[in-house]
């Protein structure tokens, strides 16, 4: 009997040679299969009538073989093919197409998928260029048998799963449609039997209180939907098959996150006591008034440190919008109450920054409770040997209050006495996972954690990834900023700017240059915190964004040897005949070999540039990642202290760095830079009452994706709608910089597409959790929660704290 877990080789059609071909894609079982969804369909029930085509579209199309010949061009061979529906015709044109010589006979029944372009030759009339092909089934033989798949219906398309059959066919969508197709008719045979129910993942109650399909149903309906689905409904995924996977997917991950918050209330943790004393001792210490939001956030994190399980809490707050302090005084709240603070930071500059802003700001005043001046400790990783000995060793005697220091901190030699709050600066920046290694002696309570994040984290990006945090939000800036002035401009126009900024610094202002890369051409090393997204030449992009448009199902979130398809994308589809308009991702990275290698301006060489030339005179300094971290030290305590009057750097300052009377930041090859990273970038200035400038000057190729960006950026300041686009942009994978581990990974469902369904699962996620649902049979919750363990170490890969 055929059960979702039968491994590959027993399908019909299968076999154990091709199983090891799919197993390399990751389907092993029966239920991988049924999983390996169609990217999109082609109606070929009511195909569009070749008279109403349109220029410009992505267009299936079908017709029959009217005439084909090969033409050997100076270049390469280009194969022609002119396909006709009564007196329309479209031809079609394969480079280096002698391989579908005989491929094709007069008279026969193709389907075509592809860009519709207007013929140069004769008007009114469409040519497509390498169109993905498909020959029809013609009635009589072998084929007859499956034509009923081919044509007179919507057929779904697949991506390849590589590989060949004994006798030479691709694992194409021809093959997949079979082997699927078959695969249903078995298993529909034994939906009387107890495998139907087995399959189902959503009990009945809910299932029909949300109109879904069951389980198997649905994933009939996706691979083939039954006449009359909106073709609309099949793009964007949402006929009720889709959104019924969709949901399914989403409602395992947030029931897991709710799990875990539940647990992490039934911890034990310390409670903090807020009294008088706590209260003075963390008013002697304010600057300057909060701000409402400061105070509310401030009164939300108090709250849950006096509660006796420990504080798991995200405070979001865009750049400047003064977190520091925020942390600062839940810090105090633990050493008042007698224990020990960690803080965490992401980078040695900034945690160093934090160390001597601790120290400014706790210096003068003593403690409430010891009547001792407050003790700081610094601990980063390119401090000296016995420094850092020493440092542990105070931090283990508890002779430190507070704790400040970069990942160096969460190495397991360190041992705190008593830890009582964990605070994470620019959590982003860290590994989704770091967060928790966070030390605890045995037997010793969890600490309370605090992560901080300037980088605003879209809704659906914090109800996955961050949905077991409570979140607290700053989302009002200190009084008295204005607005950052923010202009684009060219590499051709640097005068102007360094008139500009020599200006600035003849006012008493200090200002910023940041460059992509270190050093020139030689060295060209990119200090740029994600994958670029190089960008295709112009063909290319714009038949990607075709692709994009014509919103194919392929999802991003697919990882499956989306690496290994990528390289032979290019070779690969030439042989097999069917060049994709692919999704995002792989044409991109394709293309990255084509791209002309062009000399970057890098900090070092305009360092020296500047430094001779047109800001001479003004003290400027340089900060890079590869200088030590004594020279970095230096030269960011110079520059805070405004010995320097302009600081060209790489992204190493991109975070945290605090300088209020820097008031320009000329972002160089600003084509380069993601939108999180320009963003945290301005907000290095702004910081102070004066006003300030953010000039983003390209030099270079700008793509489209950077046109967005750099519109965005002069568009708004808002965090997060920014940080909407760049998910958008990116896909939630490289949100976050690096692709990084507990990320969760979906088969059918999108983050950005299917946001409406995550927000429901959520829903139904806690009400599952926590009310008894009389209409759920016991067995069917258990059922769930079965599942629930092993998805949720298998799939998503969320450690379990
Ligand atoms: P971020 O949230 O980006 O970490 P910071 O904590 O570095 O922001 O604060 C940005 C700047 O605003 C700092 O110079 C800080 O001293 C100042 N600041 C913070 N809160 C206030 C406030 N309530 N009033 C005035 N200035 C403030
Ligand atoms: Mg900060």
């Amino acid at each position: 009997m055929l059960e979702l877990s039968t491994p590959i080789k027993f399908v019909k059609l299968v076999g154990e040679r091709i199983a090891v071909e799919l197993s390399k894609r990751g389907v092993e079982t029966v239920e991988d299969l049924l999983y390996h969804l169609p990217f999109r369909y082609e109606d070929r029930l009511n195909p569009v009538p070749m008279s109403e085509l349109r220029a410009g579209t992505m267009a299936s199309v079908i017709g029959e073989v009217r005439g084909t010949v090969l033409l050997q061009t100076r270049s390469m061979p280009l194969f022609e093919m002119t396909v006709g529906q009564g007196l329309s015709t479209v031809k079609c044109m394969w480079f280096r197409g002698t391989y579908l010589r005989d491929k094709f006979h007069v008279g026969q029944m193709v389907a075509l998928y592809g860009k519709l372009e207007p013929s140069r030759s004769s008007a009114g009339k469409f040519k497509m260029i390498q169109p993905q092909f498909e020959v029809l089934p013609s009635g009589g033989g072998a084929e007859a048998e499956f034509s009923m798949l081919e044509v007179g219906r919507i057929v779904p398309v697949y991506e390849s799963l590589g590989g060949t059959t004994a006798w030479g066919a691709k694992l194409g969508s021809k093959w997949l449609r079979r082997v699927i197709w078959a695969l249903f008719e078995e298993l529909e045979k034994q939906q009387v039997s107890e495998s139907a129910s087995q399959a189902e993942t959503l009990p009945g109650a809910m299932r029909a209180r949300l109109s879904f399909p069951e389980r198997l149903k649905a994933l009939k309906a996706v691979h083939f939907p039954e006449a009359g689905t909106p073709m609309a409904e099949l793009v964007s995924a949402t006929t009720p098959g889709h959104r019924r996977l969709i949901f399914e997917e989403f409602f395992y991950l947030e029931l897991g996150l709710e799990l875990k918050r539940r647990r992490m209330r039934e911890r034990e943790g310390t409670a903090f006591v807020t009294n008088v004393k706590v209260r003075e001792a963390i008013k002697q210490v304010l600057p300057f008034h909060p701000t409402a939001a400061q105070k509310r956030v401030l009164g939300e994190i108090a709250s849950d440190m006096r509660r006796p399980q420990p504080m798991r809490r995200l405070l979001q707050g865009d750049v400047g919008s003064g977190k520091t302090i925020v942390a600062m005084q839940a810090a105090l709240v633990a050493i008042e109450n007698g224990y020990q603070t960690a803080l965490m930071a992401p980078t040695e500059i900034l945690a160093t920054q934090h160390y001597l802003s601790a120290r400014k700001l706790l210096g003068d005043v003593l403690s409430q409770r010891t009547g001792r001046p407050y003790r700081v400790t610094l601990l980063t990783g390119s401090l000296d040997e016995a420094t850092k000995r020493e440092a542990r060793g105070r931090i283990f005697r508890g002779e430190t209050d507070l704790a400040i220091g970069t990942h160096a901190l969460i190495e397991d030699k360190v041992d705190f006495e008593n830890l009582g709050l964990v605070i994470v600066d620019e959590q982003h920046r860290f590994g989704v996972q770091q967060r928790f290694r966070l030390m605890k002696k045995p037997g010793a309570l969890d600490p309370d954690v605090l992560v901080m994040t300037a980088t605003p984290i879209p809704r659906t990006l914090a109800l996955t990834l961050y949905g077991d945090l409570d979140a607290s939000v700053i989302d009002e800036l200190p009084p008295g900023r204005t607005p950052i002035v923010t202009r684009r401009t060219t590499e051709e126009r640097a005068e102007d700017v360094w008139g500009f900024v020599r200006k600035q610094v003849e006012a008493g202002r200090q200002a910023y240059i940041v460059y992509p890369v270190i050093e020139g051409p030689k060295h060209d090393q990119p200090e740029l915190d994600f994958p670029q997204d190089v960008e295709p030449d112009a063909g290319e992009a714009s038949l990607k964004a075709q692709a994009d448009s014509s919103a194919t199902l392929r999802n991003d979130n697919k990882k499956t040897a989306a690496g290994k398809k990528t390289r032979v994308s290019k070779a690969g589809s030439a042989k097999g005949g069917s060049v994709k308009a692919r999704g995002t991702k792989s044409s991109i990275k394709t293309e990255k070999l084509f791209e002309p290698k062009r000399a970057l301006r890098a900090a070092t060489d305009m360092y020296e540039e500047l430094r001779m030339g047109p800001l001479s005179g003004l003290r400027l300094g340089l900060l890079h990642g590869r200088l030590s971290a004594d020279d970095k030290d230096v030269t960011m305590r110079r520059f805070q202290r405004g010995d320097l009057d302009v600081l060209i750097a790489t992204t190493v300052i991109e975070v945290g760095v605090d300088v209020p009377n820097a008031s320009v930041m000329v972002i160089e090859h600003a084509e380069r830079f993601g939108l999180a990273q320009m963003h945290q970038l301005r907000g290095r200035v702004g910081r102070g009452a004066a006003k300030s400038f953010c000039v983003l000057m390209t030099g270079g190729t700008v793509s489209e994706q950077a046109e967005a960006r750099l519109d965005a950026m002069v568009r708004t300041q808002n965090g997060f709608e920014l940080a909407e686009l760049d998910l958008q942009q990116r896909g939630p994978g490289e949100f976050f910089g690096t692709r990084q581990a507990g990320m969760p990974e979906f088969r059918v469902a999108n983050l950005i597409r299917d946001r409406a369904l995550l927000e429901l699962a959520k829903t139904e996620a806690t009400r599952f959790a926590s009310e008894p649902d009389p209409a759920v049979s016991s067995e069917e919750k258990q059922a769930v929660w079965a599942r629930l363990k092993m998805q949720w170490q298998r799939k998503y890969g969320l450690v379990e704290a």
